[in-house]
């Protein structure tokens, strides 16, 4: 079987290998990719730190058409593409054709924001001086990614650091290799010089910590888990390194007596078990007024009987595999923590047999949760949700708000009152009105508040913040 290799100073190398596990079918054999050393990515940095005074004054017009050849290949490859997503992570194919289409459409918004680089000139208060106000490049960035989004998130942090001119080591998740590889080599065709992007596929353990360890990287961005967000805030105060951390969720959803019932299920649904509830956005806790609640309840489970758990490519197929086994003994672990916490049980909670050996797992609703207990506090990251009963808006606001995490926040209401007062109160990064709390643009900013979040918004002209530094020049005139 060939070797996806890792791409350093512009070549492809690597003869250590892992499989990449198909989580529908775990049998298949998705590739192998290959696993990098600690040294592997001390000379990726090096590479990128070489490439970067070149690259940080290349024209924006390279950039430009750089940035857009990428796109567009991702968007003429979207079947292909999507299908080794759903492949390697499970999401089913529609989500995952959804997911490819948005990583061009970023490709494609960079592509644009490279040609509006703009700075400001403005009067100094002091006679005969001009002031400049400048945006420069930072310096090498450090990317490192996690499994859920394989193609998207490495496309929103890779495409914006080069834009405005950074040189580049990826490091994406492990269980996920497939589509990142894919969206190196689509760049690397489309004429960047060598050494301005290196991807080191490998553990994190390994190549995640050398590169936290370098006192080379300017900059990180990372998604991922809180305990590893942490390591990487820890590593750069020491390194004075500019971060950007996205990290975990507990996302609520409101219900109001006065919601529509059929906006409020299909929100809650999707919040929760699309893309099987394992989305950062998801919403795990569906906190529900007293006079909507039983009816909620009835609507919810019959909506969760009509969704289907099955292999990612076939065609019906509503809610994929969980990722892995890791993720699998997880999910599970917190389904009987739940049971055992006193929570009730309304629908799910099984594992599922199909035709081929995956990690099947029935989406899982209980109720009469408390938003004490630990499956409202702790993230589960998997398709199980608690609906917590409240009395009124007040109390549902204050619930909503209670817990360490503010990624996304959704609430269903007819009442423009309680959605006007709910978008200005909670505790979060983005609201959501009527609207699933997952599922966002990708030309505005993206991110949290709380423990989900550190550090500059990801998305849209806002991440200029993160990947680039202001300069202040005075002339004399
Ligand atoms: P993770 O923290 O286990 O891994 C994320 C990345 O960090 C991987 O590439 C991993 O290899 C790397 N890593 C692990 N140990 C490292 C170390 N010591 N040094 C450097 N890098 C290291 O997270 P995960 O399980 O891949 O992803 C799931 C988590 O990601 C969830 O908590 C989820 O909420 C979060 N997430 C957040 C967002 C967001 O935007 N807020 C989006 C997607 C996922």
């Amino acid at each position: 079987m060939t070797i996806y290799q890792n791409l350093i100073a512009g070549e492809w190398t690597g003869a250590d290998a892992v499989e990449n596990i198909n989580p529908s079918d775990t049998k298949e054999v998705v590739g192998l990719y290959a696993s990098g050393s600690a040294a592997d990515t001390k000379n990726a940095i090096a590479a990128a730190k070489a490439a970067f005074p070149a690259w940080s004054r290349s024209g924006i017009w390279e950039r430009h058409v750089i940035l857009k050849k990428a796109g567009d290949e991702i968007m003429a490859r979207k079947d292909e593409l999507g299908a080794l997503l759903a492949r390697e992570e499970g999401k089913t194919l529609p989500e995952a054709i959804g997911e490819t289409i948005r990583a061009s459409q970023i490709f494609e918004f960079f592509a644009g924001e490279a040609l509006r680089l703009a700075g400001e000139v403005v009067p100094s208060v002091r006679p005969n001086i001009g002031v400049e106000i400048t945006r420069e490049p930072l310096g090498v960035i450090g990317i490192i990614t996690p499994w859920n989004f394989p193609i998207a998130i490495p496309a929103w942090k890779i495409a914006p650091a080069l834009c405005y001119g950074n040189t580049v080591v990826f490091k994406p998740a492990e269980l996920v290799p497939g589509c990142s590889w894919a969206i190196v080599d689509i760049l690397n065709r489309a004429g960047l010089p060598k050494g301005v992007l290196n991807l080191v596929m490998g553990k994190g353990s390994v190549v995640g910590q050398t590169m936290l360890d370098s006192p080379d990287l300017a900059g990180i961005t990372f998604t991922g888990s809180v305990g590893t967000g942490k390591r990487v805030a820890v590593s750069s105060i020491e390194h004075n390194r500019k971060i950007q951390l996205e990290m975990g969720g507990k996302n609520p959803m409101v219900i109001l007596d006065d919601a529509d019932l059929n906006v409020a299920v299909e929100a809650a649904a999707n919040s929760a078990f699309f893309s099987t509830g394992q989305r950062c956005t998801a919403s795990s806790r569906l906190i529900v007024t007293e006079g909507i609640h039983d009816r909620f309840v009835a609507a919810m489970t019959e909506r969760l009987k009509s969704l289907n758990v099955d292999h990612a490519l076939k065609t019906g197929t509503h809610i994929g595999p969980v990722v892995d086994e890791r993720q699998l003994k997880t999910d599970i672990d917190y389904i009987e923590i739940g049971r055992q916490e006193g929570a009730k049980l309304a629908f799910g909670g099984e594992l599922i047999s199909r035709d081929t050996p995956g990690f099947y797992l029935q989406p899982t609703l209980f109720t009469e949760a408390t938003n004490q207990m630990r499956i409202s506090r702790e993230e589960i990251f998997g398709p199980v949700a608690s609906v917590i009963r409240v009395r009124d808006y007040d109390e549902a606001l204050a619930v909503a708000n209670d817990t360490p995490f503010g990624l996304s926040s959704g609430i269903a209401t007819t009442s423009l009152k309680h959605a006007t007062h709910f978008k200005r109160n909670a505790e979060a990064g983005m609201v959501m009105v009527n609207l699933p709390t997952a599922g966002v643009d990708f030309h505005v900013p993206f991110g949290g508040r709380k423990g989900s979040s550190y550090g500059s918004r990801e998305q849209g002209k806002y991440a200029a913040e993160f990947f680039t530094v202001v300069k202040t020049a005075y002339t004399l005139a």
